[in-house]
């Protein structure tokens, strides 16, 4: 499958064209609410997963389409900055196009100058937050045991006082394990100090990792945006404008006639559909939640009907 894919409705971004540049998740954490399963290679060891020459030949025919792109988005399978030619793909972009440059990331690798170095010509970086403190830390983010939570501040604190592109912080809530109060005035306290544009607030909405892993109501939401303050924003849901915009055919419709015939797994309506799981699940996440489509757990493996 296509290490590019999109561009895809982003309820932040826009229109998010997402380049993939790590195996199906490997990554540093394992987050009970990851929307694409458990980790399977949890590593922090940075390699050329896929070379960027891969990456820029293949993204150069697909800007030759002239589609709409608001965003080109790191994001995908894993954690992004364990590909070490993130830096080589990000300033083969701008020499590319004008669009900016968007990274997604869990933010624990920041601490490493080398990876601080490889971001710096992104336009926006959106690392994440979910815990101030070690054992809420190691509950919602299951991180590699070479990990600390105080190691991850640092390294985003750091890494916001010498970015000068934009830095949206982002903070998913999960209900009952890191939305209590005491959790949320935790986190509070360790952004303090870093130079943050935005602190968005999201909370579970798409089919996760773990079924205990469950989103908080709008009421939390709004709770926990005023304990934060002004800078922070709730993260809203995809805009019917922009749904109408990007959605390619009828792709639910599509997604609704193969299950109706037998229950299947993400992986297989993604290939069946040739799209990116991640481009997938956004579509899984809606028919959920309009009550389409069901999840059913058969021996450890997540099927939707
Ligand atoms: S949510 Fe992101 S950081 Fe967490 S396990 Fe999934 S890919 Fe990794």
């Amino acid at each position: 499958m296509s290490q590019i894919f999109g561009p895809v409705p982003s309820r932040r971004l826009g229109l998010s064209l997402g380049i993939d540049i790590i195996p199906f998740k490997t990554c540093t954490f394992d987050c009970v609410y990851c929307q694409l399963g458990r980790t399977t290679n949890k590593t922090i060891q940075r390699k050329k997963y896929i070379a960027s020459e891969e990456i820029l030949r293949e993204l150069e025919k697909v800007l030759r389409e002239g589609k709409k792109i608001d965003y080109i988005t790191f994001s995908g399978s894993g954690e992004p900055t364990l590909n070490l030619e993130i830096g080589e793909m990000i300033a083969g972009i701008k020499k590319m196009t004008s669009i900016p440059v968007a990274v997604l990331t869990n933010g624990t690798l920041l601490h490493q100058p080398q990876v601080q170095a490889d971001l710096l010509e992104a336009d926006l970086v959106v690392p994440s937050l979910d815990a101030a403190s070690e054992e809420v830390f190691r509950r919602v983010n299951r991180p590699h045991s070479s990990l600390t939570i105080g190691g991850v501040i640092r390294g985003i604190k750091t890494f916001s006082r010498n970015f000068k592109g934009k830095l949206w912080l982002e903070i998913m809530l999960v209900k009952g394990m890191n939305d209590s109060e005491k959790s949320v005035n935790q986190i509070k306290k360790a952004i303090k100090e870093m130079r943050l544009d935005k602190i968005q607030l999201n909370t579970v909405v798409r089919p996760p990792a773990e079924e205990f892993a469950q989103g908080l109501s709008w009421q939390d939401l709004e709770r926990i945006k005023s304990i934060l303050g002004k800078r922070c924003e709730i993260v809203t849901e995809l805009s019917k404008k922009l749904k109408q915009r990007a959605y390619k055919g009828d792709i639910e419709k599509t997604i609704l006639t193969m299950v109706k015939r037998r229950p299947l797994t993400l992986a297989e309506i993604s290939s069946s559909l040739g799209l990116h799981q991640n481009e997938v699940i956004k579509y899984i996440g809606l028919l959920e939640r309009e009550g389409q489509i069901k999840r059913q757990i058969y021996r450890e493996k997540r099927y939707y009907c």
